[in-house]
């Protein structure tokens, strides 16, 4: 990792600033506490600093080749037409987030191009435009603490559901192993909310549906007239999810079809299937160790 070395005079402050080498990257520069040469007993010290995120590295390298494969798992289960679609996933602790570019062909797509953001739509690292639906990711994350990865599809049966403006009734147990009750759908979006900030509306609405439900039992939602919002606790899971919510709204579509009076699970069962696999009392699977 490069170093990069200030100079300070006296009490005067940094005469000479490390500069930032990476065009357009605002880089946040680290000093060392202590001088990294002292000169006339002090009047000037020259002190090291490196940038905080290590840039030279490729910033977030391990979480762009997460959110990277997030995004091409929806290619891989036929989730997605042409650049439809983008999956996101967070650093918590950095609050950084990490994002598809707009509108690059998948089978293109490098972890470089991966888009980093701030959680306040500030670009902090890539060369490309991010998604145009990031303003709807944020609002995800800035309001669903629990939750490390967003994806958004048009898959046919999902956003059918959301363009018949109807929640996904929980029919079946596999809907119930995912989602603890119906896949709600949001309120169509005012006129100024469209006219306004619209990505951002988007996910207004979505967390305006959540007040009254828990994102981490129901880790998706039908946006009215548009398509579904997925989520989970890393972008593979919210790729999953997304995958998993087109299956149940196919199956769902399907028992409909064949019975239209067909009626949702018990409370019984569908808390059954949903309890084995999450929460405290879970024994689905293996024991993670
Ligand atoms: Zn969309």
């Amino acid at each position: 990792m490069p170093v990069f070395a200030g100079l300070s005079l006296g009490e005067e402050g940094w005469c000479i600033c490390a500069i930032s080498i990476a065009q357009g990257v605002d880089v946040d520069w680290v000093f060392d506490k202590r001088p990294f040469i002292r000169l006339n007993g002090g009047q000037a010290n020259v002190y090291r600093a490196q940038p905080r995120f290590g840039i030279w590295s490729m910033l977030l390298e391990t979480l762009r080749k997460e959110v990277l494969d997030g995004n091409l798992e929806l290619v891989r289960r036929g989730l997605v037409l042409y650049t439809f679609g983008n999956v996101s996933g967070i650093d918590r602790e950095k609050g950084m987030v990490a994002i598809k570019p707009s509108g690059v062909p998948y089978e293109e797509m490098t972890p470089e191009q991966i888009v980093i953001s701030d959680l306040d739509g500030k670009i902090v690292d890539g060369k490309l435009r991010p998604s145009s639906d990031l303003p709807t990711h944020l609002e995800l994350y800035r309001n669903f603490p629990g939750i490390g990865g967003v994806a958004h599809t048009h898959s046919e049966y999902a956003t059918a559901w959301a363009q018949a403006e109807k929640p996904i009734p929980c029919l079946g147990t596999t809907h119930a192993d995912y989602f603890h009750g119906p896949v709600p759908v949001t309120a169509r979006l005012s006129p100024s909310e469209i006219e306004g900030d619209y990505e951002l509306g988007t996910g207004t609405a979505i967390c305006r549906v959540f007040q009254k439900l828990d994102p981490e039992t129901i880790p998706a939602v039908l946006v009215a007239g548009h398509a579904p919002f997925c989520w989970g606790k890393n972008a593979a899971e919210a790729a999953h999810n997304a995958v998993i919510l087109e299956y149940v709204a196919r199956m769902a579509c399907h028992a409909l079809l064949i019975n239209a009076e067909a009626k949702p699970l018990s409370r019984e069962l569908r808390d059954k299937h949903f309890l084995r696999k999450h929460g405290g009392n879970a024994y689905y699977g293996q024991v993670r160790r």
